[in-house]
């Protein structure tokens, strides 16, 4: 300040003294108005550089001066500078606080006081089926028609959440969403959605399962209790009476491979899986299989004497089939499930043929075909759900549970192996699992007895 006041006495001494010096004494004092004047204009100019630069905001064109104006434009940059920071600290904040929405597995969007899109996630944007670019500022009201929705925004109760159909919901493919606003700020909402198909899924399987168990228990349980009551009220015939014990010792059964089949899958729930310590071989789990098969075929054809035709590969094929690594009755479990369905579901005189392949990859291919019913393509991607059947009362006849299946994929998936189901209606079926080369190896087998190839029984 006092270097400013010194300027403009100096302007003034000089622009006097040079009056004087052309003019006399009144010329000093034009020459110091003159002075004033021209100093006036200069500094003025100065001031308007200073106020055109703050006018454009541009950091990079603030003009260079001295004296008061300079540290004006000086401590003006310094606090753009300092107030830019601050803004590009907060938009970076901002940025990542919508990156960590983006992430988010469920949908968010931001709704304006009038109930428009503000902003919104992919996740969002792909359940409502909104265009990020096109929609925004469009009424989430126009925008979700879904009548659940509408009257769930209409009503303005947004204490609990609701459910409804996802936009590209389909009968084939359903998406069931759970939808809530929550208010906040002056009457601006959050719209959060959540994808709740697979836990409506658990819980319907979760009912079905427990109605299905029910069903399983109550029913030979009601039939064995009504002959009870007959025995206890009824004198039968001594024929009668093996009879009725008979049919009593079948339904006991039913009831006890149920409870059994839960127990198994329980089991195979809880323990660890299983690891690469244990070799079984795989000659003597496809031996095993072929014996079972044939006890059954044997079994389920007494009286007419017509039994299958099995095919097994050769003893020489087993013996170098090498060992796979697992928990031993699992996979005997499984594998002669395969084959003792297809034995089950195959009638009389059909033919069952099971093979061993090794893949590419190193990988081993276990699979039953046979000349049985088939199955139609609707029931396959639901054989392995629990107690699914496609026919009750055949699966029933021949002593099924409807847990086969599962537990067999349960016991698969454990050893990091694939059940694929191909079938044709009216020709038959082939149940293939795919096991990885990881549990695989080629030591040798020797068998303890003669396993024909090809019989008929
Ligand atoms: P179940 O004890 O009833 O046999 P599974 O879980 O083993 O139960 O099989 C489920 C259903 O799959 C069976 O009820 C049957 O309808 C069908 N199924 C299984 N294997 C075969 C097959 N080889 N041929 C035809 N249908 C089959």
């Amino acid at each position: 300040m006092f270097f400013r006041v010194m300027v403009f006495l100096c302007c003034q001494l000089a622009g006097g003294l040079l009056g004087w010096w052309q003019m006399g004494p009144w010329g000093a004092a034009v020459g110091a108005a003159v002075a004033i004047w021209v100093w006036f204009t200069w500094d003025m100019l100065r001031g308007t550089r200073v106020v055109r630069w703050l006018r454009q905001g541009e950091l990079a064109q603030a003009p260079r001066l001295h004296g008061l104006w300079g540290e004006v434009s000086d401590r003006a940059r310094r606090l753009l500078r300092q107030m830019q920071g601050q803004v590009q600290e907060s938009e970076q904040r901002l940025q990542e606080v919508l990156s960590a929405l983006q992430a988010s597995p469920n949908g968010v969007i931001f709704l304006n006081a009038a109930g428009c899109i503000e902003w919104s996630n992919q996740i969002a944007a792909a359940h409502f089926g909104i265009d990020l670019e096109r929609d925004l500022l469009q009424s989430i009201g126009n925008l979700v028609r879904h009548p659940d929705f509408s009257a769930y925004y209409a009503a303005r109760d947004f204490s609990s959440a609701v459910v409804m159909a996802g936009r590209y919901s389909t009968p084939a493919c359903p998406v069931r969403l759970s939808v809530q606003l929550h208010p906040y700020g002056q009457g601006r909402c959050l719209l959060l959605s959540r994808d709740v198909t697979a836990l409506e899924q658990a819980e319907v399987m979760r009912r079905d399962f427990v109605a299905n168990v029910s069903h399983e228990i109550r029913t030979p349980l009601t039939v064995l209790s009504g002959f009870v009551e007959t025995l206890q009220t009824l004198s039968l015939a001594p024929e009668e009476e093996k009879r009725y014990l008979a049919l009593m010792a079948q339904q006991a059964a039913r009831m006890q491979s149920v409870v059994q089949g839960l127990l198994t899958l329980s089991r195979l729930e809880g323990s660890p899986l299983p690891g690469l310590t244990e070799w079984t071989p795989v000659g003597q789990l496809l031996r095993a299989c072929e014996d079972e098969a044939r006890a059954l075929s044997a079994l389920l054809a007494p009286a007419s004497q017509r039994v299958h035709v099995l095919q097994f590969p050769s003893l020489q094929a087993l013996q170098g089939m090498g060992e796979i690594a697992g928990a031993q009755t699992e996979l005997q479990s499984a594998l002669s499930n395969l084959v003792g369905n297809a034995v089950r579901y195959t009638p009389a005189s059909g033919s069952i043929t099971v093979t061993w392949t090794r893949d590419a990859q190193g990988g081993a291919v276990f699979a039953v075909a046979d000349t049985g019913p088939g199955i139609d393509p609707v029931h396959i991607a639901r054989l392995t759900e629990r107690f699914y059947r496609v026919d009750r009362s055949r699966s029933r006849e021949t002593g099924g549970t409807g847990l086969g299946l599962a537990i067999v994929k349960h016991v698969l998936q454990r050893h990091g192996a694939v059940l694929q189901i191909d079938s044709v209606p009216g020709k038959g079926s082939v149940f293939s699992v795919c096991f990885p080369a990881s549990r695989l190896r080629p030591t040798g087998w020797k068998a303890d007895g003669v396993v024909p190839t090809l019989t008929a029984l």
